[in-house]
């Protein structure tokens, strides 16, 4: 156990205000939540599995000073709070370059992909727009504050998205484009989360144009540098107020009893009045909780969401200059859509590739080697006047031991209506903080402010 391990609870509980407190997880809820905390005079630790802040918001320099998100990236105007914080942390947003054409690849392998203005698939028409109608009709009758008590909830939540699209969407291309779609907004395989889930997604995130649109949408713009950038700023914000954060300090259990708070990690023990524990909820279903939790964090049908994001570089943005975006959907894997993310500056060219849902675990298992052959052929397929890249990256999400998948938790049947009641309950002088606690932009680095926050006023009202 470390000297600095030792953090005695000289506080005594009655003492009025909030004098001292823990918080596991140095993601952007859980800095959120501390920098609060720390800032109004209360003594913060922060404690951190990673050996590094930001959780699933993690960047990665293309080039020397030039970085691309391998996490989180977007953001829309409605993120009303994130705008604040990157304001209040100094720090800017830089439009998606959406300009040019799509590709389209939704034959079979060996078809032509093909190239469409604008981002409408070129499939039959009518078939999309009963979809999309249908998903809107779902998203709107949710109660998003409390999807479990929606109309006809058990039977939604029983219902996976799979069984939903064979029972509703009687044409093919419906079919082949609806589990495309929930990859890309959710990193969902639809067999594996709810009806009841993925309405409450699309609504909870703003409605499906919002959450699948550039301009005006939820994709609209990126964090110049990237996201990672405001949870650095917000740790060394924790810093300058007197905070201290510990990293590769993984969270085992947490133990209340006399009215204070232990916190044990393989380094030490920490005691606080309170903790805010502000982690994904399989990781804070895995923490030991003494008295323990009377409903679970995760449940047996809980799952990691399914991306691996790739980057291939390239000296210039190519495509471009060919009038295309660098934006595609693919029907086969492993590149199931691309988007240009090449930084603010121009170069280097920077095309994102995401292998979401089903097809995500058959990639991550890949030798490396093969990794890189089938994105780079299949990108060389979609856009033929790329030439070889100059850089590769590989971010394997699903099987990250401290984010269990991403872009958030997926709720499978039966979730909602166990642990939805109980996903922002107080457990005595513990709170959860984390985006899949906030029904507001589930999933997204807007709900992670607004849990962080949510966390850091309730403790600050114990
Ligand atoms: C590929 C990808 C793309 C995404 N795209 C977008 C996007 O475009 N826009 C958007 O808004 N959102 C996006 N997201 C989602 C966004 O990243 C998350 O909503 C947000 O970052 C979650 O923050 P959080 O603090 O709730 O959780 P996390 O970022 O997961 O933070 C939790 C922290 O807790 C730590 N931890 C876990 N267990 C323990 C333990 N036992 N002890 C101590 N520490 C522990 C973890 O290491 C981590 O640092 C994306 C995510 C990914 C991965």
């Amino acid at each position: 156990m470390s000297a600095a391990a030792l953090s005695p609870a000289s506080d005594s509980p009655s003492a009025g205000a909030l004098r001292s407190a823990v918080v596991v997880g140095a993601g952007l809820a859980g800095l959120t939540a501390a920098v609060e905390l720390a800032e109004r005079d209360v003594r913060v630790t922060v404690l951190e599995a990673r050996e590094r802040v930001g959780g699933r918001a993690r960047g990665i320099e293309v080039a020397p000073g030039r970085w691309v998100d391998a996490g989180a990236a977007y953001l829309g105007d409605r993120h009303t709070e994130l705008h604040a914080l990157l304001a209040a942390c100094d720090l800017k947003t830089a439009p998606t370059e959406m300009a040019g054409a799509a590709r389209f690849a939704l034959g079979s392998p060996e078809a032509p992909a093909a190239t469409v203005e604008g981002r409408f698939p070129p499939l039959n028409a009518v078939a999309l727009g009963d979809l999309f109608e249908q998903l809107e009709e779902l998203a709107a009758a949710v109660r998003p504050e409390a999807p479990w008590l929606t109309p006809d909830a058990e039977r939604l939540d029983a219902l996976t998205a799979a069984d939903w699209a064979q029972q509703q969407l009687p044409h093919p291309d419906a079919r082949l484009f609806f589990p495309l779609f929930l990859g890309e907004m959710m990193a969902a395989d639809p067999a594996k989360v709810s009806v009841l889930h993925m309405a409450f997604y699309l609504r909870s995130g703003g409605g499906l144009r919002y959450l699948n649109a550039f301009a005006g949408g939820a994709q609209q713009d990126r964090v110049a540098g990237g996201a990672h950038r405001l949870c650095e700023r917000l740790a060394r914000r924790l810093l300058a107020a007197g905070g201290v954060l510990r990293t590769a300090e993984p969270v085992l259990s947490v133990e209340q009893s006399d009215g204070e708070v232990t916190v044990r990690t393989p380094e030490g023990s920490y005691r606080a009045q309170a903790a805010v524990v502000a982690v994904p909820p399989l990781l804070a279903d895995a923490i030991e909780y003494r008295p323990g939790l009377p409903v679970r964090r995760a449940g047996a049908r809980t799952g990691r969401g399914c991306a691996v994001k790739l980057h291939l570089v390239f000296p210039e943005p190519v495509w471009r200059a060919h009038g295309l975006s660098g934006w595609s959907v693919n029907a086969a894997g492993p590149l199931l859509s691309t988007v240009d993310d090449t930084p603010p500056e121009g170069s280097p060219g920077v095309l994102t590739g995401f292998v979401t849902g089903a097809e995500a675990h058959r990639f991550a298992a890949l030798p490396p080697a093969e990794q890189r052959a089938a994105a780079v052929a299949q990108a060389r397929r979609l856009f033929p006047v790329l030439p070889e890249p100059v850089g590769f990256h590989v971010t394997d999400w699903v099987n990250e031991p401290w984010s269990r998948g991403c872009y958030a938790a997926l709720f499978g049947p039966g979730d909602w209506s166990a642990l939805g009641p109980a996903l922002t309950a107080p457990h005595g002088r513990v709170r959860f903080a984390g985006t899949e606690t906030s029904t507001e932009f589930f999933g997204l680095l807007e709900g992670a402010v607004r849990s962080g926050r949510r966390a850091a006023a309730e403790l600050l009202d114990l």
